[in-house]
């Protein structure tokens, strides 16, 4: 266990111009910049019912990266809003310390400085969503769902990934060639992202194990997204999020560590109770592939929709390098699906470090993600003894951990294909 860094104060206030919304900030003397999010729109007053609460999911955004003790708001806010998205403050301090293997920190003492109540807003009840659409296989394929389920859609793109930036505007241009689909774009600038982050942090932004995907960033983009769903009347706003991600816990020191933070189910109820009291009642959440594992997704557009595929981005660090779990993990999937449908820059099963080799060394750890996914895919790989004479780590996984799935490989098969019933899904949506 590490020593953990941890900021005393961070000071944040929020300012508005015709180009977006910028969140200054002070984190001890350490840092001060800004964060600024550039909209599709100009913003005007009747905006500023949502300007609250995505102020304050800004605020939590900033501190779980430097896990500060008190939180100055100078923006408007009050208590209740305080109160209600405390338990995600305590997922996302938790799931960082976690990760950081530092020992659990209490949840800021937020200093308001600018007490007000938001206005909400309502919308009308018809099939109009807007989504936010990454350039990713998984929100594509939320998108095509969609679409066959006759919703009018609104994509966002929001341009914020460190890393994966330019390889991910590149692919929501060339899907939304290829599906004739418009979307409409917003930016998060946050210059200091990566400085503050690593300074924070011993597990952020080194390549290829730990991405710059900050934790938290959802929720500043869905709270983005609910300033455009009031714009374009869309009571539904989608978001990723699969089976796997939604259910993946992992119990630590008595604590239950929401591994994918706000995509776990957990997050999504305790934030959509958010939306309804402090922005729309009407405003509903909603993850489109919550009923399907990331086995099924990678399946489904592998296989029916290829090209699609291939022109999405995954890579973390945007290259496709090869290295990092989603490389790992697409490249398996097209293995074993024996597809070929992605490049890498090199063959993940020759990295002695990856999620893969710890599939070889310690079959069982929670620590791996999709674990059942990996080990299908592998196993899978081994059984029709597609092995190429370099690679070690596939006939270590032969001989040591293969012997365990030999045998339940269509019982696995059908558990990852299945469709998982999930409340938080309309009634009359069908996925597939
Ligand atoms: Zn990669």
């Amino acid at each position: 266990m590490h020593a953990a860094k941890c900021a005393e104060v961070l000071k944040m206030t929020m300012g508005t111009d015709s180009g977006g919304i910028t969140f200054p900030y002070e984190i001890d003397n350490a840092f001060s910049g800004e964060l600024k999010i550039e909209l599709p729109f100009e913003l005007d007053p009747s905006d500023n019912c949502v300007l609250p609460s995505l102020a304050l999911a800004a605020s939590v955004f900033l501190a779980q990266l430097c896990l500060a003790r008190t939180i100055v708001s100078e923006f408007p806010c009050n208590e209740e809003m305080v109160g209600a998205i405390r338990p995600i403050v305590q997922l996302l301090y938790d799931v960082r310390c976690f990760k950081d293997r530092i020992p659990y920190q209490p949840t800021p003492h937020f200093n308001l400085r600018w007490h007000s109540n938001p206005k909400l807003f309502t919308l009308p009840s018809v099939r109009r969503a807007s989504l936010l659409w990454s350039g990713g296989i998984d929100s594509t394929l939320c998108l095509i769902s969609l679409l066959r389920n006759e919703y009018e859609l609104f994509p966002l793109h929001i341009a914020s990934n460190k890393g994966s930036e330019i390889s991910e505007e590149q692919a929501v241009r060339e899907l939304s060639h290829v599906l004739g689909v418009p979307y409409s774009r917003g930016r998060v600038f946050f210059p200091q992202l990566s400085e503050i982050g690593r300074h924070y942090s011993t597990a952020f932004d080194v390549f290829p194990y730990e991405n710059a995907v900050p934790f938290g960033r959802d929720l500043l983009l869905i709270l983005v997204a609910a300033l455009i769903a009031r714009r374009q009347s869309t009571p539904f706003v989608c978001i990723g999020g699969d089976y796997d991600g939604r259910h993946r816990q992992i119990r630590h020191n008595d604590r239950t560590i929401h591994r994918h933070d706000l995509e776990s189910a957990y997050a999504c109820s305790t934030l959509q109770s958010f939306l309804w009291e402090f922005v729309s009642p009407s405003l509903r959440l909603m993850p489109p592939l919550a009923q399907l594992t990331k086995y099924r997704i990678l399946h489904e557009m592998i296989v029916k929709h290829p090209v699609l595929a291939s022109t999405a981005s995954f890579c973390f660090w945007g290259e496709p390098c090869g290295r990092c779990f989603k490389c790992q993990l697409y490249y398996l999937a097209e293995r074993a699906l024996q597809r070929k449908v992605f490049a890498f820059q090199t063959d993940p099963v020759l990295d002695r470090e990856s999620e893969i080799a710890l599939c070889v060394s310690d079959p069982d750890s929670e620590n791996i993600p999709s674990s059942q996914t990996f080990h299908y895919f592998l196993s899978r790989i081994v059984e029709r003894g597609e092995i190429l004479p370099q690679e070690a780590l596939l006939l270590e996984y032969r001989d040591r951990v293969y012997p365990q799935f030999q045998g339940r490989l269509t019982e696995m098969e059908q558990s990852l294909m299945h469709i998982y019933p999930d409340s938080i899904i309309p009634n009359d949506f069908h996925v597939l």
